[in-house]
């Protein structure tokens, strides 16, 4: 969608879908992005794909032209697809929870080899609570012992070449994939199989290597948005924008500025927008929209193209003042046609609707983004696990003062997820006597607490 067709003023625009990329770390979500960003490349022509922060977008006929005769550009009205470029970024968390999309639809990517793993859990966990559509990418198949290549070819035509034994192997890896589904009530199959990808997750054997199964992955996830989401993509184009915040930055020249998924309306240079702010709503006004320049312009100027106007669904760098305590994953609203305070109201109970229940006493808990501290207070919760201070952001002295006033030597802790612990804080951790958790995975996070908790009862006995 070009930048001018908000002028048309037409209240139905489709959007294109927004498709997030999840999985175990190492099972391909890097590589699969590549992947398809390359084809996209190669099919697409000089223009046609726009240059988005933190997003690719794959327009229908770049789409159609990678599918090939799986798909037939007359059979869709959605524009194409829009992948979110930061695959297992923690704003995930939120997916869709809120009615706001980060992203629409879901790939979760799981090494053949390797199957479930403790991420991939995660992932499902996320897909589930946040009831979000997804297919899985049965991805390195081209490592199945015996493997003949046929270079980003349709999983159907790759697989008929097998020989008898090389297609067993890959078989006995999908029907262990499928049944692990299935574990977690989710019903799956292969997705030439599935009848209904809405009540069943589709299975698509792919290598993200040789792009085989790829043609095919892209088929079914523009199958799915046509046929599931076609109402969810219409939108308001030259309404208000909304979009959520995928990552705070410091930008040389500009700032603090915000990577922002707009996924409806338009954003302007000069709008009002209300922001998702450490403590209060942020009101401030653009003042920079900023659009990667395709790599081959850039030499000593600026990264960025300045832009006046954006439409939905996007990816782009907002620059504004005061956006230091902005979340990653907390709402973006522009002001526009309506009061501010409505707008700040809007935001203040989106952000209510995340906030986590503390307690007089327990852990702090600190991570990255607002979905994951959310993950955390669930994951905690289960655990029986008190929490007395939640936030965005690394670990600070603050949060160890506040961890060293606990009498319970269990709660002397700070939990963090996805952070970094700033040198001070470690410093402060050791002279207080303070137990620091960093992971990258949940689960390990709450048991290698847990695990320290079970230690201090041992020795209290
Ligand atoms: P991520 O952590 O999920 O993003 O995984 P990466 O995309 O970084 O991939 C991890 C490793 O697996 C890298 O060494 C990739 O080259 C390799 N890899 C990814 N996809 C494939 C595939 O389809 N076939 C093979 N043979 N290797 C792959």
């Amino acid at each position: 969608m070009s930048d001018t067709d908000s002028d048309t003023h037409d209240p139905a625009a489709l959007r294109t879908p927004i498709v997030a990329v999840l999985g175990h770390v190492d099972h391909g979500k890097t590589s699969l992005l590549d992947k398809i960003r390359g084809s996209a490349v190669i099919e697409g022509e000089a223009g046609a794909i726009t240059q988005h922060i933190g997003a690719t977008a794959v327009p229908l006929e770049v789409v159609s032209s990678i599918a090939g005769e799986l798909v037939d550009p007359d059979d869709f009205d959605l524009p194409g697809l829009l992948f979110i470029d930061t695959p297992g970024h923690h704003s995930f968390t939120t997916l869709r929870s809120r009615g706001g999309a980060l992203a629409d639809i879901a790939i979760l990517v799981v090494d053949v080899n390797d199957g479930f793993q403790p991420q991939t859990l995660e992932a499902l966990d996320i897909l589930k609570r946040s009831q979000t559509p997804f297919i899985v990418a049965a991805n390195k198949i081209d490592t199945v012992p015996g493997w003949n290549v046929h270079e980003d070819a349709p999983i159907t035509q790759t697989y008929e070449s097998q020989s008898d034994r090389t297609r067993q192997r890959l078989d006995e890896s999908l029907y262990t994939i499928i049944g692990n589904l299935s574990d977690q009530d989710f019903s799956a199959d292969l997705y030439w199989r599935v009848q209904n990808f809405q009540r069943n997750v589709g299975v698509v054997p792919v290598s993200a290597l040789t792009g085989e199964g790829v043609p095919d992955l892209l088929a079914v996830m523009m199958g799915l948005s046509q046929r599931y989401m076609k109402e969810e993509m219409e939108i308001d184009v030259a309404g208000p924008g909304v979009g959520t915040v995928l990552e705070v930055k410091e930008e040389k020249g500009f700032g603090t500025t915000i990577d922002t998924v707009l996924y409806d309306g338009t954003i302007r240079s000069d709008d009002t927008i209300v922001v998702g702010g450490l403590n209060d709503p942020i009101v401030t006004e653009v003042r920079a929209l900023l659009q990667p320049r395709p790599l081959a312009e850039i030499r000593t100027e600026s990264r960025f193209d300045n832009v006046e106007e954006v439409g939905a669904a996007a990816g782009i760098k907002v620059a504004a003042p005061d956006l230091e305590d902005a979340m990653a994953g907390a709402p973006v609203r522009v002001v526009r046609d309506r009061p501010l305070e409505d707008v700040i109201a809007e935001v203040e109970s989106e952000l209510a609707d995340i906030a986590v229940d503390t307690e007089e006493e327990g852990v702090v808990v600190k991570a990255d983004t607002l979905g994951s501290l959310e993950a955390m207070a669930d994951a905690l919760g289960e655990a029986e696990i008190p929490i007395v201070r939640a936030e965005v952001g690394d670990v600070a002295p603050r949060d160890i003062s506040v961890a060293s006033t606990a009498d319970d030597a269990k709660q002397r802790a700070v939990l963090g997820f996805s952070v970094d612990v700033l040198a001070d804080a470690k410093r402060r951790a050791e002279i207080d006597d303070v137990k620091l958790f960093t992971d990258d995975v949940i689960y390990q996070l709450v048991e290698g607490y847990t695990e320290h908790v079970e230690e201090i009862e041992r020795a209290q006995q």
